[in-house]
Formats: C-alpha cells, sequence, structure tokens
C-alpha cells in the first residue's frame, strides 16, 4: 500500500502533521504554495538503498540523480547520507560546487553535454562522465588534451529494453535519444575508441531503463542482454568492466493504486543478475551503482496550497483552484501523472464530493488532479498534494510570470527555508529595458 499516501498523520485538531509540525502552520509561515519535505524520509530511503548493498555483500555506489530536486540543502543531505550524486547540466554541477559536495564523488549524464560544461566538470575534477554518443567522447577527448589531464568515463548503452511506463520517461528501448545502441554494433565501437584514448580510462558501462519501474525483470533483463555483449568485448577488446552502473527509475506510491517495490528488492535483483552473469563468463564481479533520484525524494515532498475560487458545472465537474499548478507541477499537464491530496486542515473527514483540482495559470490543461474526493471544500481551505517531491520543483517555470514556491526541509520538530520563494525582483532580474533613441 502507498506510504505517504496512506499514513498521514494528523494531530487533535485534524490538521495534517510533516515531520512533527503540523502543515497549518507551515503554510501560515511560509505562505502557500510551498514545498514541504520530510527529511526522515529522504534518509530513510538512501539508507535502504545502501543497506541492501551493504547485504548484498558487493562494492557499491548510490549517486542521487540530482536532476530530481536539486538545491544547495539537498546536495548536502545526500552527502551527510553517504550518496555519490550524479548531475546532468553545468548547473547541476554548479549546485553541487556551491554545496562543497566531493566532486571525486559526481558523474555527469546527459546527452548533450556541451564543451563548456565538459570543461567545468574536467576542471572541478569530476568523479566520472557517463559517455553518451561519439560526439561526447570526441568533445572530451580534446578537452583532456587541451587540459592536459585524464578522465574516467562509464559508456551509455541502449540495451533496446523497455521498461513498462509512460514513453516520455522511457528511455531504454531501442527508439531512444540516450545512449549507445547494442545491437547495430555502435556500443562495441564505442568501447574499442574508448580503450584506444590513452586520456581515457574506461571503468563500464551503464544504462538507465526508463522511471516510475514496479518490476524487477527489465533490469534483470538488461544486465543478462549486456553481458551477452560484454562477453563478446571481453575477448575481443580484452574489455573488463569494473562497474556496472544499472541507472535509476525505481517506482514510487503516488496514488494508492501504485504498489512499489521496496528498494531492497530492486538492488538484490540487479547484484544477483550482475554477480549471475560476470561468474558465467569469468569475470571478476564489478562495483555496482546505482542513480535513484524519483525514490529518494519523491514521496518525500508535499506541496500546500490554498484552495481560491470554485467553479461547478451541474453534472459535469466541480472544479477548484489553487494558488499554483503547472508551474510548480507540470507532470499531470505533460505526461498525464496522476497525484492524490486531502485537505491540511482538515485530514480525514469524511469525503462529500468529487473535485477537479485546477491551476491558476492560464492553460486548459493546467489541472492538478481530475477526480478527487474530499469533504465540502471551502475558499481557504489548505490542499495537501502528496508524493511530489522528485520532478515537481524541478519542473518548476515562470509561466505567468508566477514566483516559484519556497522549499521547506522539515526533521522532527524543526524546520528550515532551503529555497526562499522567488520575488517580483526575481522575475524581473535578467530583464533588460528597452534602449532609449
Ligand atoms: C533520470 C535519470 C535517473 C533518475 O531516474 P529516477 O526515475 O528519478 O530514479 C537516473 N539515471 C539517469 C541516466 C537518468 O536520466
Amino acid at each position: 500500500m502507498s506510504m505517504s499516501v496512506m499514513t498521514n498523520k494528523r494531530n487533535e485538531q485534524g490538521h495534517l502533521m510533516i515531520g512533527n509540525i503540523d502543515a497549518v502552520r507551515l503554510a501560515e509561515q511560509y505562505q502557500t504554495p510551498m514545498f514541504a519535505y520530510d527529511v526522515s524520509a529522504i534518509r530513510n530511503k538512501a539508507r535502504a538503498f545502501k543497506s541492501a548493498f551493504e547485504q548484498a555483500g558487493v562494492n557499491y555506489e548510490v549517486a542521487y540523480a540530482s536532476k530530481a530536486f536539486s538545491c544547495i540543502a539537498m546536495v548536502q543531505l545526500a552527502h551527510e547520507e553517504g550518496l555519490s550524486l550524479d548531475v546532468v547540466s553545468g548547473g547541476e554541477l554548479y549546485t553541487a560546487i556551491q554545496a562543497g559536495f566531493p566532486m571525486e564523488k559526481v558523474h555527469f549524464n546527459g546527452n548533450n553535454k556541451s564543451r563548456r560544461e565538459i570543461k567545468e566538470a574536467l576542471q572541478a575534477g569530476i568523479g566520472c562522465f557517463v559517455v553518451d554518443n561519439f560526439h561526447e567522447l570526441e568533445l572530451l577527448e580534446e578537452e583532456c588534451n587541451n587540459l592536459q589531464t585524464q578522465t574516467n568515463i562509464l559508456l551509455r548503452i541502449t540495451p533496446g529494453i523497455e521498461g513498462t511506463t509512460h514513453s516520455y520517461i522511457s528511455t531504454g528501448g531501442e527508439d531512444s535519444k540516450f545512449g549507445f545502441d547494442l545491437f547495430n554494433g555502435q556500443a562495441e565501437e564505442a568501447v574499442a575508441k574508448s580503450l584506444s584514448i590513452p586520456a581515457i580510462q574506461l571503468q563500464g558501462l551503464h544504462f538507465h531503463i526508463g522511471s516510475q519501474l514496479f518490476e524487477t525483470s527489465v533490469l534483470t533483463e538488461a544486465i543478462a542482454t549486456l553481458y551477452r555483449h560484454i562477453e563478446h568485448w571481453h575477448t575481443l577488446h580484452g574489455f573488463t568492466p569494473e562497474v556496472i552502473n544499472a541507472g535509476g527509475g525505481f517506482g514510487i506510491s503516488y496514488t494508492r493504486c501504485d504498489e512499489p517495490l521496496e528498494p531492497q528488492a530492486f538492488v538484490k535483483a540487479i547484484v544477483h543478475s550482475i554477480r549471475e552473469e560476470s561468474g558465467r563468463c569469468y569475470l571478476p564481479l564489478p562495483e555496482v551503482w546505482i542513480e535513484p533520484g524519483r525514490s529518494i525524494v519523491g514521496e518525500a515532498g508535499t506541496t500546500l496550497y490554498t484552495i481560491g475560487s470554485q467553479k461547478e458545472i451541474e453534472d459535469v465537474r466541480h472544479y477548484v483552484s489553487v494558488d499554483g499548478g503547472m508551474t510548480d507541477n507540470i507532470r499531470p499537464a505533460l505526461y498525464g501523472a496522476r497525484y492524490e491530496a486531502e485537505l491540511a486542515n482538515r485530514v480525514k473527514q469524511q469525503d462529500e464530493k468529487t473535485y477537479a483540482i485546477a491551476g491558476k495559470a492560464c492553460e486548459s490543461g493546467d489541472m492538478l488532479i481530475y477526480n478527487l474526493p474530499l469533504p465540502t471544500v471551502n475558499s481557504g481551505d489548505l490542499l495537501a498534494v502528496f508524493s511530489t517531491g522528485a520532478y515537481g520543483y524541478a519542473m518548476a517555470n515562470n509561466y505567468n510570470r508566477l514566483p516559484r514556491p519556497p522549499v521547506v526541509f522539515i526533521e522532527n520538530d524543526k524546520h528550515q527555508l532551503v529555497v526562499e520563494r522567488e520575488s517580483y525582483a526575481d522575475l524581473v532580474r535578467n530583464d533588460r529595458p528597452l534602449e532609449k533613441e
């Protein structure tokens, strides 16, 4: 059964509790819309992944995929929990630098890293690049030579296997913009090419099947497929992977229909499969790396909104609008993502009606939830939307010149602002007035 959705705590006033803090108090202090993260939930997920690896008895790295939610405090929290960090842009790398994150634990992913980003990452001394394509391999070689430095890489392989997930968040199939193809020979060519570049150490291979996975079989299938090729590359090119990175994508619970696996189940299946396959090929057991993003932060985040206007269309729909929407959570509009929510000021009161929760942006598609049973809603009620910790703030935007919400970390009895609400001044900060004649 879903975790954050079903186990909401309430206090004696019937208010939602986040950590040990009353959500109504949070909304009074920080105003809405706002993101509230339960830090203990983040720590617990990080620890669950790590302890699963400890139990599996393998050398490992758990890299937090910071694109799910990146800010200085979050990167620092990842470091406190002993995670490595996956970045996909110069901006995420910069955030990691500002957070004081150890650069040797940073991995750089992405299908179109610019020359500037590559140079910045080399200068920062990151742990490795996950090289996606031949263009990047060339840029990387050139920049290594320019800076007279060397670097570690993994090659991102597209294993031709798709997770059963939305096509926009599926990445492992053959028709994907990501990675070197296994079946048309690109991957082998990339292995051979990487091995021939003196400035580049090919540490191993990477794949990322897609997001919101609810089964382990796609991962183990990908590993088996990959090893059939590794075996071949070992014979032909003397290549022995020291690292296999199985990516992220571990599913979480957005609604009570989602039944995610525990971190342990994914880790166990991945390690078991790699152990078996490497053994079968008489190759040493490599380090096993993963890159969870959503599963680390998704369920830990809750968005608090205030309900404003309502519009009832008899026998059609009863719209209620909140003070945010696609500007702080574009996932429903972008790929039909589903969420659950409750009135944070009246948790677990009897539901009386089905409402459609609309955002405030000027787009008909700016809807958060289409069918949400709630008690009779009044303007001024506080709506808590659950499991918004991943790809919520990270995808937030300023459409309609709405300032992005603040982010608050809550741990037990403490709460702390970690990202300020944008101001109107922030919105025009990069604007330049028209030049006078
Ligand atoms: C997005 C992404 C991840 C993280 O995916 P989640 O679904 O957030 O766990 C990991 N690795 C790569 C390469 C990605 O693109």
